[in-house]
């Protein structure tokens, strides 16, 4: 039983794929249930031992999309095309994995090679028959005719043979759909990368230049992936079609990477998140450094388990910046998460989850369209909430200088007012201290009990006048003065009577004089001195008399009883000379007093000069 049950499973296994009929009315037509395959680990077998090879020799492939991973075998796949009509028959049989590196195909028909094709993307672009960026064959048939397609697959990409065979007005017809599509991704791309660009020239904003790059970086790595590059960019530069898709993804992890950390100011966060950063960035450029020396296969094993690291790196580091508060992560996460989105959907399709169609077919072009575009909106909040800041600053900044520019000014006015008022009061207290000094003068000059001019003025005054008459040849005459018999006086009545009568006395000296020129001064106790500038003797003897006749016509009351008083006069006049001392008139003055007081007193005596 058990045997029998072996044998049924083996044959099941082995059980040969039928010929596929084409039907002239169908379109399109997934080969996939009609492909057999055989395993060359040792790239041994050639044509003819392929074909030659026994019908259990092949194994019926079952799997929608034949794909062996990665493997270093050439993989023998046969496929058998029948035309059942009596006409002619023309189809295009795509393998639309642009990646693979070899396939040679051959087209048998009735035991004879046909055709014979070498494609993959180790060819130059232009060795393919149909000029498209995946791998199409022209096919041809006779009426009635069977053809059987081998292809001898080696790749160090996974091995993937998704086959399909087309009516060729159908293929076209498609195929724009498919191009505009991309077209309109790429374009997306172009005018983002285009007005980025040129947002960084005008900016300056490196952020913005980081962005660039790897907006770059993203369509060159789909590009890669699906033949539009090999196709538009690099038809012949068949060694870079491999590596280009390691360094463009690459590119995308690390100035994906640097935008994330710049723009998401993740310095700020903890020192894990800087750490992370450069770990990807030093990654991404030894991965980018290695695709030069080692195989697409093993570089494509690093690559995608650090991309996918980078990708949640990028999204947790934008969902804790936009938990914080940051409206410009909000689009950050929303853009990463487009891109997820896109992938995982690509994946869930892939692993049939979800079903096929042009939505789910594009997820990652329309997940990486929305990314890039949100990641520009994000900048451009960001751009909008530094300016918003700045202008705010700006504000504060005018505010406070208008506050500086008055407060200055009302100092300045102050400060004004205050020297103003200092220097008025400066001139006020400058005045009152003239008037002061004046005083101080005047006070110096006088004589506290009578109000004449006191002895050190006289002095003074004196020599000035006779130094003066003295140039001027004018004539001077001085009178000396001294109260009679006033020690008696005193003794009668008293020190304070006999103050309040020199008083009276200087009262009437002063009385006596008419010329403002004239001078009188206290000499001395009771004593007197009168200085007549340029007064000859007539003059000075009438001022004399007349202020003898003053004191001795005096009414000086002492008790309701008038008490006589008199003074002597002794006056000098002279012709001053240059050689001569001033205090020479006065001598002579003081000796015609002499004079007076022993004639008898009350009396005026002229000095006569021998
Ligand atoms: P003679 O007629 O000779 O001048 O007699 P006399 O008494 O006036 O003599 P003398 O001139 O020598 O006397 C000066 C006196 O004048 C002395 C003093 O008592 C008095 N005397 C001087 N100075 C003052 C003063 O300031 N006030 C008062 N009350 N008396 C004074
Ligand atoms: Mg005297
Ligand atoms: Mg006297």
């Amino acid at each position: 039983m058990r045997t029998i049950f072996f044998i049924l499973l083996l044959t099941c296994c082995i059980a040969k794929a039928e010929t596929f009929a084409v039907e002239s009315d169908k379109g399109q037509s997934a080969l996939y249930p009609y492909v057999d395959f055989v395993e060359d680990r040792d790239h041994k077998l050639t044509f003819d031992a392929v074909t030659a090879l026994p019908e259990n020799g092949w194994t019926h492939n079952k799997a929608e999309i034949f794909n062996k991973g990665y493997s270093e075998s050439i993989w023998w796949l046969r496929v058998h095309l029948r035309n059942p009509s009596d006409g002619k028959l023309n189809r295009f049989l795509e393998i639309s994995y642009p990646v693979l590196d070899y396939i040679d195909a051959y087209i048998v028909s009735s035991g004879t090679l046909l055709q014979q094709y070498k494609l993959g993307d180790k060819f130059s672009f232009d060795k393919r028959p149909i000029e498209h960026r995946h791998f199409v064959l022209p096919l041809e048939w006779k009426s009635q005719e069977t053809i059987t397609v081998y292809l001898a697959v080696r790749s160090s990409s996974s091995i993937q043979v998704p086959l399909t065979l087309w009516e060729q007005h159908d293929f076209y017809n498609v195929d724009q759909t498919r191009t505009l599509i991309h077209g309109v991704y790429y374009g997306i791309m172009f005018v983002m990368i285009m007005y980025n660009l040129f947002v960084y020239l005008a900016v300056g904003d490196r952020n913005y230049l980081y962005y660039v790059m790897f907006v770059l970086c993203m369509p060159l790595f789909l590009a890669s992936l699906n033949g539009f590059a090999f196709q538009y960019l690099w038809p012949n530069f068949t060694e870079w079609n491999d590596q280009s898709i390691i360094v463009a993804l690459a590119g995308v992890v690390l100035f994906g990477s640097i935008f994330t950390y710049r723009f998401l100011e993740l310095h700020k966060m903890h020192r894990l998140y800087r750490w992370i950063a450069v770990g990807l960035n030093l990654g991404a450029l030894i991965i980018i450094g290695l695709s030069f020396y080692l195989s697409y296969s093993i570089m494509i094993h690093i690559l995608i388990p650090f991309a996918a690291l980078a990708c949640i790196y990028a999204f947790s580091s934008g969902s804790m910046c936009w938990m914080q508060g940051g409206l410009s992560a909000r689009y950050y996460t929303v853009a990463w998460t487009s891109l997820l989105a896109g992938g995982v959907i690509l994946a869930l399709n892939k692993f049939d989850v979800i079903p096929k169609n042009t939505f789910t077919e594009y997820a990652t072009q329309i997940g990486s369209a929305l990314e890039v575009i949100l990641l520009s909106f994000a900048l451009a909040e960001r751009i909008n909430q530094e300016r918003r800041m700045r202008f705010n600053a700006q504000q504060d900044a005018l505010t406070t200088e208008r506050e500086l520019r008055q407060a200055r000014e009302e100092a300045l006015a102050i400060q004004k007012q205050a020297t103003e008022s200092l220097e008025q009061r400066v001139k006020d207290r400058t005045h009152e201290l003239e008037k002061l000094n004046q005083k101080l003068e005047e006070l110096s000059a006088t004589d506290q009990l009578t109000g004449l001019k006191n002895r050190r003025y006289l002095d003074n005054t004196l020599a000035e006048e006779f130094a003066r008459c003295a140039r001027y040849g004018h004539t001077l005459s001085v009178l000396l003065m001294d109260i009679d018999h006033f020690k008696r006086f005193n003794d009668t009545y008293g020190h304070l009577i006999g103050d309040e009568c020199l008083k009276d006395v200087a009262h009437s000296v002063r009385k006596g004089l008419r010329w403002p020129s004239d001078r009188a001064a206290r000499y001395g106790g009771e004593e007197f001195c009168v200085i007549l500038p340029e007064t000859e003797m007539e003059g000075a003897l009438t001022v004399a008399e007349r202020i003898r006749r003053n004191v001795e016509l005096m009414n000086f009351m002492v008790k309701d009883q008038r008490v006589p008083v008199t003074v002597s006069v002794g006056l000098a006049v002279i012709k001053p000379q240059p050689h001569q001392k001033p205090e020479l008139v006065l001598e002579y003055a003081d000796s015609a007093l002499y004079l007076s007081k022993e004639a008898g007193r009350n009396k005026v005596t002229v000095h006569k000069q021998n």
